[in-house]
Parts: structure tokens; sequence; C-alpha cells
């Protein structure tokens, strides 16, 4: 059974000062799963978890985070202005990004980001833009083709196709890439893939650290550039599913180690860093939507409408993703009725849950939506004129505070040009 971090009473008193619909963060659970991580890679003495700021984009929660150790992994102009805003500073701040516009690579450069090139003709591109290569920069590599682990009866149990995905440079083009970029001046290099999302294996990352330390190797053979850093990004997942077993953080920071030892070591190359941007990872279960029951509908279905909706949360819309939901107050309850829990937008795919088994609900119920910690707020919109909701802290004493205000009609209406 799924459990939420917070309790029936404390969101009966929460609900007093803050209406729902609104995301709620477990501080103690982000510090948590930041020191795991940390734990679990501390054989690497330049480990560095960069956090996929688009993930969760609240400065209180990169403040946390910048308090445990982690970097900021941005993607955009107001992603890099948000962690420098928060404390982040020079090599705090990885620049992920692609297509990126002349101004992006321009600030991150001001603010001493690592810049990690998503293409071959970005080399060009940002010595253009710069007038010179930075000392250190980093490519992401993007092998092609299929990539599956663990195959069983049941299929993969990781697969996804890089080859179909718009990300990163060819083999041929990252050896060519790296003899240019060190004409032009880079001295420090590293290397970058994302190959697979929300995995739920402990193989994913020691199967890319394996295929990059490979690569690592031979690049800095071949080319003589100094590779410093290995970034294996983001795509540890969670289990949103209540049967799915949960990530071994610590077997997965020993399995990359095994093949740090077994390649790296060997190559002479064993003073390189380890980078990781997580961003479902760390936050994902270190949050929830609270949403309260307004309606119930009995038509060719029996529908029960929440104040929440998929501009609050967009993954069930978007991806068909599952949400746990707990009827609170009513865990230990039979789960013997099915329902659809939909949101209020004009929009069909507005259903949080489809045929969800669940307690009797009653008007009134707070319901809490699991796992909305990353790309649950900040994927959010303003469709249907739907104003984005506030996000609330659960302290580590209990208390809470809240750290984004709920939008205002005045907000909505702040960028309309009415004559
Ligand atoms: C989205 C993203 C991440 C984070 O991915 P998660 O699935 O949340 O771990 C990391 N790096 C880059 C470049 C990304 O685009």
């Amino acid at each position: 059974m799924k459990k939420t971090f917070v309790t029936l009473p404390q969101l009966q008193e929460m609900t007093q000062t803050y209406p729902t619909p609104f995301h709620l963060y477990d501080e103690a659970g982000i510090r948590r799963t930041a020191r795991q991580l940390r734990d679990a890679f501390s054989w690497n003495p330049g480990f560095r978890e960069y956090f996929a700021v688009k993930a969760t984009p609240t400065p209180a929660i990169l403040k946390i985070l910048r308090q445990e150790g982690c970097g900021a992994d941005c993607s955009s102009l107001t992603e890099l202005m948000l962690s420098d805003k928060c404390g982040f500073s020079g090599e705090e701040i990885m620049f992920s990004s692609n297509e990126t516009p002349a101004e992006e690579y321009v600030l991150a450069d001001q603010l001493g980001a690592i810049i990690n090139l998503d293409d071959f003709t970005h080399i060009d591109f940002l010595q253009e833009t710069l007038g010179r290569i930075p000392e250190t920069i980093s490519c992401r590599f993007n092998p092609g083709g299929v990539f599956q682990l663990g195959e069983s009866e049941e299929g993969f149990q990781v697969m996804d196709t890089p080859g179909d995905s718009k990300y990163g440079f060819t083999r041929e083009q990252l050896f060519e890439g790296f003899r240019k970029l060190k004409a032009l001046g880079a001295k420090r290099f590293g290397i970058h893939a994302f190959l697979a999302s929300n995995t739920i294996s402990n193989d994913y990352y020691p199967a890319l650290a394996g295929i990059l330390f490979r690569l690592a190797a031979d690049l800095e053979r071949e080319t003589g550039c100094d590779v410093c850093f290995i970034n294996l990004s983001g795509g540890v997942g969670i289990p949103y599913r209540p049967d799915q077993p949960a990530n071994d953080i610590a077997a997965i920071g020993e399995g990359v180690r095994r093949q740090f030892e077994e390649i790296l070591v060997p190559a002479g190359m064993g003073d390189v860093a380890i980078y990781t941007e997580l961003g479902r990872y760390m936050l994902g279960p270190n949050g929830c939507l609270v949403t309260r029951v307004l309606h119930f509908k009995h038509t060719y279905k029996e529908y029960v409408g929440v104040d929440a909706c998929a501009a609050n949360l967009m993954r069930p819309a978007m991806y068909g993703a599952y949400h746990h939901i707990t009827v609170m107050g009513k865990e230990n309850a039979p789960c013997d009725h099915k329902y659809d829990v939909v949101g209020s937008l004009c929009e069909n795919n507005d259903k949080f849950a489809v045929d969800r088994m669940l307690p009797e609900i009653e008007r009134g119920d707070l319901l809490v939506l699991h796992d909305t910690g990353a790309h649950g707020f900040s994927m959010g919109y303003n469709y249907n004129g739907k104003l984005r909701s506030a996000e609330v802290l659960l302290r580590e004493d209990g208390s809470t505070k809240l750290i984004r205000r709920a939008e205002t009609p005045e907000d909505y209406f702040s960028t309309m040009l009415f004559d």
C-alpha cells in the first residue's frame, strides 16, 4: 500500500489556510533522498547531483537541494535566472539545452555555468555567440538505435529508442567535435547522455555508465582531450504504481562504481567526476497534489469531480500516466467502488484516474494524488483560464510554509492587452 507523507488532521489544518487544490512537498523526504543519493556515490570524490530544475522550479525546493550539496541543471533562460537567484553559481550550474537561443548561451557563460552542447553545429554557434569557446565544455551523446535492458518473459525491463530522439551528437560527431573544441581552446571535457526515462531498474545507470565510460576512454585516447566528468543525466525512475518495486539507489551507485573500476581506472581515468541530473527520483515521491471532491456524476460511468484539473497535473492527460490516489481518512476502507476521477477542463482527457477502484467517496473528501513532486506543478498551464495553484512545504518540524502563492485573476490578466 502506498502511504502519504501527510495525515488527514494535518491536511484538515492546512486547508483552513490554503485553499485546495495545492501541491505539497515533504522537506524531510527531499533531504533524505538527497543524502541517500550522495551516500550512494560517495566513492567518487567529484560526484555532484545537478537537480533538473524543470522538474520543480520552486525557490524553496532549490534552496533545500543546494543546502544538500546539489547543483542545478537548467535548460532555458528563466531556469538559469532562477538558479542564479537561488544562489547557485559557476560550475554549480549545468546548462543542458537544445535548439538554444544565443542569449541563453550568453547568460550561461556569464554565470560560469558548464555548457552541455546538444549538437555539433552548436560548436560554431557558441564560438560565434561568445567569441570564444569556454575552457570547460560538455557534449551530449546519442548512440542511436534502441536501448534495451533486462529481457524477461514480460519483455524488456527498460526500453527506449534514442534513434528517434532529437538530442545529442552521433559517435562520429562527438570525436570530431572534441577535436574541434580542443582546437578552439577547450581544456576540460565532459560527456552526457539520457537514454531512457523513468526507469525502474537498478541496472539503467550502470549500463549507461558502461557505455559512457568506454566512450570516454576512446575519446581521450584518440583525441587527446581531457575528459574530466561524465554526466549520467536523469532517468532513474520512481514506482508510481503500488505494485512496482522502488529503485535501490545504493545498489545503483555500487553498479556504477563497478563499471568505473572496470573501465575508467585501468584507462588511467580514475579521477573522472560522476554527475547526475535527476529530477523525478529526487522530488517525485516527495510531493503530492491535494484536491477536494466537489461533485458526483452518474451517467454511463461513475464520475468524481475534483477541484484540481490537468492544468495542475498534466501527466495523466498527456501520457496516460498513473498517479496513485488516497482518499484521506479512508486508507483502510475496502476499495470496492469504481470511479473516474476527473477535473473540470473542457477536454475529455482531463481524468486523473479511469476505472480506479477506491473506497466509497463522499463530497468534501480530500484526495491525495501521489508522486507529483516532479513534473507536476511545473508542467502546469493556463488552459481554460485555469490558475496555477499554490505550493506548500511541509517542514521537518511538522509546520507548513507557503512557498508559492496561487495565481490570481490579476496574474491571468496581467499579460493581456485590451486596447
Ligand atoms: C528532464 C531532464 C532531466 C531529468 O529527468 P528525470 O526523468 O526527471 O530524472 C535531466 N537532464 C535533462 C537534460 C533533462 O532534459
